[in-house]
């Protein structure tokens, strides 16, 4: 029976090498027209009409989103149903968050799954479901609320990275912190007493939350920063905003931080004699990694000779598939463009990774290895409840 599914996997692998050129054409296309936050028209064309000419039913602009997609298709009973996950977001400079890769190892993971559903007696759904607006929009927060998830039993997704490849732990939980003083402009030399100093309460408050750090948990990320103050020195400022970022692993510690930070703000708007507004907002919640799901995809990678990093690494960025990680099991592996040594991502030189021949090496291994690990999964659909019953305990004891 081993040998059996074994050469199953291997017609799967076939099949993505069959197809990787044009794989590469459409992660090349992508990366040379990059596109921001819910405008990714041309990535989200290019994906769609892929998928239909290869037997996807292809439904666009789904979940309130324009630029999302879910190509489906089912056999049999139509049970259970694995969602792969594609991002096609670009930043300010470019695709230097290789999200073109992800789309195209996508793509490449339906056609070995299509394969495989063809050619076997199995039942289920494959869904390649397009989540645009990783990088700032939360798409796939909005696509969750509206339910394009609801039938989804598990869910998997890569990402390129540096360094060995990994299958990822947890990550961080953030919220958007945004605080404005108002104060009382007055003539700095003539009447200082008539005026009112926001920019001090923005100050006094970088200090005290400041101070405040050899306190917090040693996970705890605060970034905050001074916007839009008065840049005229004859001027007592009027107004001052503080823009920032909370992050760390547990949303407990997360809610507990935002409060102290909260108190703070309002603190030093009262020693100064300010009026003080302050808004905190949920960022993306950490990822919760499934050890079921990720041993399964794990043992794809080693049988594909991936050298990987030991265990689930915790890492210091969010994502929005921390989200749905809270709802759906997850596998996310990190497939590696530059195996060396660390390379920041979001920089110039992981832009020019994402479209080298370590991109096609990554799409490749990808590819194959979540086709593989989607079919472990279509065989035995008991893995799947198995992943479901570690994620149901998990969250019990957040
Ligand atoms: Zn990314």
């Amino acid at each position: 029976m081993k040998e059996i599914i074994e050469n199953i996997k291997l017609n799967s692998d076939k099949a993505i090498d069959s197809k990787i050129n044009e794989l590469w054409n459409i992660s090349t296309y992508i990366h040379e027209n990059p596109e921001m936050c819910f405008e990714e028209y041309k990535a989200c064309d290019a994906q769609c009409t892929f998928l239909e000419n290869n037997g996807f039913a292809v439904a666009k602009n789904i979940g309130t989103l324009d630029t999302a997609f879910c190509a489906t298709l089912s056999f049999g009973t139509k049970l259970p149903v694995i969602a792969v996950l594609s991002e096609y977001d670009a930043l300010t400079i470019g695709h230097a968050c290789g999200h073109n890769l992800i789309a195209t190892s996508a793509l490449g993971a339906a056609i070995g799954i299509k394969n495989f559903l063809e050619t076997n007696n199995y039942n289920g759904t494959i869904k390649i479901i397009g989540t645009p607006a990783e990088e700032s929009g939360g798409g796939k927060i909005i696509l969750l609320i509206n339910h394009v998830f609801d039938d989804v039993d598990s869910v998997i997704m890569m990402h390129p990275t540096s360094a060995p490849s990994r299958l990822a732990g947890e990550c961080l939980s953030s919220k958007r912190i945004s605080i404005e003083y108002t104060g009382k402009v007055a003539h700095a030399g003539a009447h200082p007493e008539n005026g009112i100093n926001a920019l001090s309460a923005a100050n006094l408050h970088l200090v005290a939350t400041g101070m405040l750090r050899q306190h917090f948990k040693a996970d705890i990320r605060l970034s905050q920063i001074i916007v839009n103050s008065n840049n005229q020195t004859g001027l007592i400022p009027e107004l001052s905003q503080i823009k920032g970022s909370l992050s760390c692993f547990k949303l407990n510690d997360l809610e507990k931080c935002a409060d102290i930070i909260k108190n703070c703000a309002i603190g030093c708007g009262n020693a100064m004699g300010c009026k003080t507004e302050i808004i905190i907002e949920d960022g993306y919640q950490g990822r919760i990694p499934n050890k079921v799901l990720s041993d399964i995809c794990k043992n794809e990678l080693v049988k594909l000779n991936e050298p990987l990093l030991e265990g689930m690494p915790i890492d210091f960025g969010g994502e929005d598939l921390g989200n749905i990680s809270r709802h759906i099991p997850i596998c996310n592996p990190y497939i590696t463009i530059f195996p060396e040594y660390k390379i920041s991502n979001h920089t110039e030189q992981f832009k020019q990774l994402a479209v080298s021949k370590a991109g096609l090496k990554c799409v490749e291994i990808s590819s194959k290895s979540i086709a593989r690990t989607c079919i472990q999964l279509f065989i035995d659909p008991s893995l799947i409840e198995l992943a479901k019953n570690e994620l149901k305990i998990r969250l019990e004891n957040e």
